[in-house]
């Protein structure tokens, strides 16, 4: 029973009591809600000295009271009961005052409140007693008014240590509530999402705003996280937060989220407990997109290839190098194809280089559509790709290897121009212990072999083919002392006005004598002196040298010679060129017109810096040829634009490997009324044959050279043909040209 129920309850028990008492019970409730009403102002932050004060004083003023209202004696139990509790609650506010609550906790559990339930029991012992003694009602009276000023104390105590604590909270609270608001208004300005997760996956607090995470969330507000994330970033989740509940570390994820509309959204996650309740966890969720995409992209960027999208060289060499790791255990088969594409540098040159970049996206569609996913595509850089194949033998990359060169070769339109392109493939296959270095270099050489035995078509790596990639290099090192050692020379070739059989002049075609090989072909080391740059020297000594003979021959000659020589479209686009064809020229003395400089289709067009070349040699009034036309992809009305005088026509054109008779026939009659229709000069090359002869006098060709007349020859020789084929004409009285043939120095 609470002391106020048992002070009423005496009341009511005994209503014949005098008026006094009674009122002085009801002031005593009257006190009772005054000391509420301050209990409440002290709640709401009255200083505790304050509080202090109006508890002394209320001692003292409820004791006179009592006095006043006494008259009985006192009961010496409750006095010393009484006196225990007083003290208790002094010095629980004392502690209160220094702000102890702690210690003001510990006096009210140890002392007030043991004091406080003895101040009552007796005093309930005693209001029982006065309801069975007249005389107790005053004892009753005085114990009850005792035990009301005691409980109120008491009571005041507890409510001002409550009411102080309250405080603090409610300064707790308005801090809590303050930075509360201060990390709503962050949480809602943030991109970030924060969700508090408590039980399984159940979501007790989600930002309000969820930014683009909504974008990929079927349900936004959603209760669960299985609501929030998709089935497999779900699963991801679920493992980190498991490993988060019980290591309480800090757990970061990264999620790939897909929208309906097919877009990808990655997010990370970092997860922690929460401080104040670590049965929640706090998941906090951060749109990555921009930035994965960009490390995507970069990671891209290092290992593919920009035009074509294929892995690049050191994409390719991370997985063979993986891949035949992998084979050690496995003993599955890694082979490797190397694709070159056939005379790209011509199509390249002669259609500009937007259309080669074409080409190139086109092969390799064509030869990612040859293969399985999983096998690598890799561009190794201008025109080679490598294929990487795992599990597949020799045989199986055979097939394959011809499935991409006959996917190829189907015709490509390009620029309005229908380009049937054609690609050389070398398959190399590891042995074990092969190492990723070798199985590229045999696959490489077997590539090289398919281009020199014929182009279009695989090879498959043998031993030997190393030896013959060691001959090349050999040759590279051995051409660098040849022209120092003057293992060069000439050989020339006449050429023949076919209207009247006489000579024009020579080709001059160069020969090297190697000290231990022999005699090799210009077919031979000139692509070598061309990769090594070692060909701009031989050029110029071609230059001085052809000059020179040419000035030597004329001089024993009463009619002009005409020089050709062949020049490689390095030395045009050496700046230095111009001024060595000058100095060859001024050296020998040699008339610019009587030099014919023969370059190939592919050497000039769209390059601007050998068109420019090519105008200065022609304003020297040197006349240009175009060798091998019909090879390369330029079309006449171009070299209308260009300084050239004569188209050589390739030598396939004339023997027919090429095409099919008709075609050839109707391709010979239209370049050689297209040439003359843009007075340009026609030499055909390689006639071999009086039929070959009859057919390019018929269509109007204008010179013509080959074994039919004579194959180049030394210059001490040159004459002498000239003389045989001139002699021929005069014998044959222009009946018939059949010279007989010798075989080519
Ligand atoms: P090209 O300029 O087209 O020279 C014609 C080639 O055809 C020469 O081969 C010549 O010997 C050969 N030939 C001539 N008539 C006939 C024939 O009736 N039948 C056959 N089957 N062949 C014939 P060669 O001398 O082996 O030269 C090959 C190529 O090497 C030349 O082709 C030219 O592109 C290049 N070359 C030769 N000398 C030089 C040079 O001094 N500098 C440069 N840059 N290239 C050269
Ligand atoms: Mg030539
Ligand atoms: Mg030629």
């Amino acid at each position: 029973m609470s002391l106020v129920g048992v002070l009423l309850s005496v009341l009511q028990a005994n209503d014949d009591r005098s008026h006094e008492r009674a009122s002085y019970a009801l002031k005593t409730l009257v006190a009772v809600r005054s000391v509420d009403s301050v209990q409440l102002r002290v709640a709401a932050g009255e200083p505790v000295d304050e509080v202090s004060a109006w508890f002394e004083a209320t001692v003292v003023e409820l004791e006179s009271r009592l006095t006043m209202a006494d008259g009985g004696a006192p009961n010496p139990g409750l006095e010393i009961e009484a006196d225990t509790y007083v003290h208790a609650v002094r010095d629980m506010l004392a502690a209160i005052s220094v702000d102890d609550i702690e210690l003001a906790d510990e006096i009210n559990e140890t002392r007030v409140g043991p004091a406080f339930e003895q101040v009552i029991q007796l005093a309930t012992t005693v209001s029982e007693d006065a309801e069975a003694s007249a005389q107790a009602g005053e004892e009753t009276l005085r114990v009850l008014t005792w035990a009301s000023l005691l409980s109120l104390a008491g009571g005041l105590a507890i409510m001002t240590t409550l009411a102080l604590r309250s405080r603090d909270r409610q300064r707790e609270e308005l801090d809590r509530w303050e930075s509360g608001r201060r990390i709503r208004s962050l949480v809602e300005g943030s991109r970030d999402v924060i969700t508090l997760v408590a039980g399984q996956d159940a979501i007790s607090v989600l930002s309000p705003t969820l930014g683009s995470l909504e974008r990929f969330s079927s349900a936004p507000a959603g209760a669960f996280m299985s609501d929030l994330l998709p089935p497999e970033a779900f699963r991801l989740w679920r493992t980190a937060d498991a490993e988060l509940q019980s290591d309480g570390g800090h757990h970061e994820i990264e999620v790939i989220l897909k929208a309906t509309d097919g877009a990808t959204g990655y997010f990370e996650g970092h997860g922690s407990l929460l401080v104040s309740d670590p049965t929640q966890r706090v998941w906090v969720w951060r749109d990555v997109t921009t930035r994965k995409e960009l490390e995507l992209e970069l990671s891209h960027q290092a290992f593919h290839d920009s035009l074509t999208g294929a892995a690049n060289r050191s994409l390719l060499h991370d997985r063979v190098e993986h891949a035949l790791r992998l084979s050690d255990r496995s003993n599955k088969p890694v082979t490797v194809l190397i694709c070159d594409l056939d005379d790209f540098k011509t199509i390249n040159d002669s259609l500009g280089h937007s259309c080669g970049d074409e080409l190139l996206k086109t092969v390799t569609r064509r030869i990612c559509d040859s293969v399985r996913a999983s096998d690598t595509v890799s561009r190794l850089g201008g025109d080679e790709f490598a294929v990487l194949l795992e599990d597949a033998d020799t045989n199986t990359a055979v097939v394959l290897a011809e499935r991409i060169i006959e996917l190829v070769s189907h015709e490509v339109d390009l620029d309005d121009r229908k380009i049937f392109p054609s690609v050389s493939i070398g398959v190399a296959t590891a042995l074990a212990g092969t190492t990723t270095e070798e199985l590229l270099r045999n696959a490489d050489m077997a590539m090289y072999e398919a281009k020199r035995s014929g182009k279009g078509r695989s090879e498959v790596y043998q031993d030997q083919m190393h030896e013959v990639t060691s001959g090349v290099l050999q040759l590279g090192a051995d051409l660098k002392t040849a022209l120092a050692e003057q293992q060069f020379s000439l050989y020339f070739q006449p050429t023949v006005n076919l209207t009247d059989g006489t000579v024009e002049g020579f080709e001059a075609l160069i020969r090297w004598d190697h000290p231990t090989k022999g005699r090799i072909p210009p077919d031979q080391f000139i692509h070598i002196a061309e990769a090594t740059g070692m060909i701009i020297g031989i050029g110029r000594w071609v230059l001085q040298e052809a000059c020179r003979a040419a000035v030597e021959l004329q001089g024993q000659r009463s009619s002009p010679l005409y020089m050709s020589v062949n020049l490689s479209p390095h030395q045009l686009r050496d700046p230095a060129t111009i001024d060595t064809v000058r100095q060859a020229l001024e050296e020998s003395g040699l008339q610019p017109e009587q030099l014919i400089l023969e370059i190939t289709e592919g050497s000039l067009l769209d390059n601007t810096t050998a068109v420019e070349r090519l105008h200065e040699l022609s304003d020297m009034g040197i006349p240009i040829a175009i060798d091998d036309f019909g090879t390369g992809y330029t079309s006449i009305n171009y070299l209308q634009s260009l300084p050239v005088s004569i188209l050589k026509i390739d030598r396939s054109f004339v023997s027919g490997d090429a095409l099919e008779p008709d075609e050839r026939q109707a391709f010979l009659n239209a370049i050689v009324s297209l040439a003359k229709s843009l007075n340009l000069k026609t030499m055909a090359e390689g006639i071999e044959e009086p039929r070959q002869l009859d057919e390019l006098k018929k269509f109007g060709c204008d010179t013509g050279q080959g074994y039919f007349w004579s194959p180049a020859t030394p210059q001490s020789e040159a004459l002498t043909a000239v003389d045989r084929i001139e002699a021929q004409i005069v014998s044959t009285n222009h009946a018939s040209l059949r010279p007989t043939p010798t075989i080519d120095g």
